[in-house]
């Protein structure tokens, strides 16, 4: 699908299928097409009306005194790391091959062009969801299987469990869970379940992708038409779906960007270039830590060149510094 245009909501990021997503960027597909306030209270009695609050702006006088008329206020610079223009330019010179496995076979290059725009983006989706802790090959091969028996929300609810497990096997998570004693949340391993902690949360036990796909088609059979929500709320909201994967979906399936898509890659780049005024642990406190001071326009950009980037250079494991132009740059590249 080529992407039609990429409109921003509210903060902002990923790669679009509708656009190249990990980077809503030029190749951004547009599936959407078709279709589709600070004042204080002083008193120290109890609050009974909480009144609303007004935002302040910081603002400076100009230098030589009183200001005059016509005078614009200075407004404080906000925090930004202090090289990450060259740090960016960089990644980018690097990344300029697009020849990571991310670039030709990431989720938002999954889906079947020729399929009605509704399909499309369920499919969008679909990889998506496979995609969480698999590598890209994984997941297209998955894709190309599931594809091949006709990849739509009734097909998925018609398939058994076991037919609809073997067709997107070896991708993590496949199997049917053995509640509760396998975490999906908890895992850090590709592709190996590990036992909840003890105590854990009933919410937080395992749902296998197998579960997850066949709750969440259920779900947009019976809410959204077979289609897929709009929204970033409404897609979080699916059994199986997180942040990262919302915000890429609102990227390719509806080629709007709603903010940073934050995966592992992402977060542990951020962190070794200390992109985030403090250090953050977590991709989803990572996310929120990126959009408090990275340029919105560059938001859908960024998950598809740090993706490719970490495939490729600054791997999670003996990361090739020697190799990176930013070794003279990068906090992190001493200590490797
Ligand atoms: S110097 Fe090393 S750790 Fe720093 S960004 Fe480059 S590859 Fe990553």
């Amino acid at each position: 699908m080529k992407a039609v245009g990429v409109r921003m909501v509210t903060r902002s990021r990923s790669r679009g299928p509708v656009a190249g997503p990990r980077g809503v960027g030029e190749d951004a597909v547009r599936l959407r097409m078709g279709e589709a306030a600070a004042e204080g209270r002083k008193s120290c009695s109890p609050v009974k009306h909480p009144q609303k609050t007004q935002r302040l702006k910081v603002a400076y006088e100009a230098p030589g005194g009183e200001k005059g008329e016509g005078t614009e206020p200075l407004v404080a610079p906000g925090w930004e790391p202090p090289d990450w223009r060259k740090q960016l330019e960089n990644i980018r010179a690097m990344r300029s091959g697009r020849d990571a496995p991310v670039d030709q076979l990431g989720a938002e290059h999954c889906y079947d062009p020729s399929a009605p725009p509704k399909v499309r983006r369920y499919q969008v989706l679909l990889s998506l969801m496979l995609s969480s802790q698999t590598k890209d090959q994984v997941t297209a091969g998955a894709m190309q299987r599931l594809r091949a028996h006709g990849l739509t929300v009734d097909s998925i609810l018609q398939m058994d469990d076991s037919t609809l497990g073997t067709l997107i096997y070896p991708v993590g998570f496949w199997r049917a869970a053995h509640p509760p004693a396998y975490s999906f949340v908890y895992s850090q391993r590709p592709r190996r379940a590990q036992a909840l902690p003890s105590g854990a949360p009933a919410g937080h036990r395992v749902q296998s992708k197998v579960k997850y796909i066949k709750q969440t088609s259920a779900i947009l059979q019976q809410r959204y038409g077979g289609d897929i929500p709009a929204s970033v709320p409404e897609l979080v909201a699916l059994p199986g779906v997180g942040p990262k994967m919302a915000h890429l979906a609102m990227a390719v399936a509806w080629g709007t960007v709603s903010g940073i898509a934050v995966d592992t890659h992402v977060h542990r780049i951020a962190g070794r270039l200390k992109w985030t005024k403090k250090a953050t642990k977590s991709p989803e406190k990572t996310r929120t830590a990126l959009e408090e001071w990275l340029p919105r326009e560059l938001w859908s950009e960024i998950n598809g060149l740090l993706v490719g980037f970490g495939q490729q250079t600054c791997l999670p494991v003996r990361p090739r510094c020697q190799a990176c132009l930013n070794r003279a740059l990068c906090p992190a590249a001493q200590g490797l």
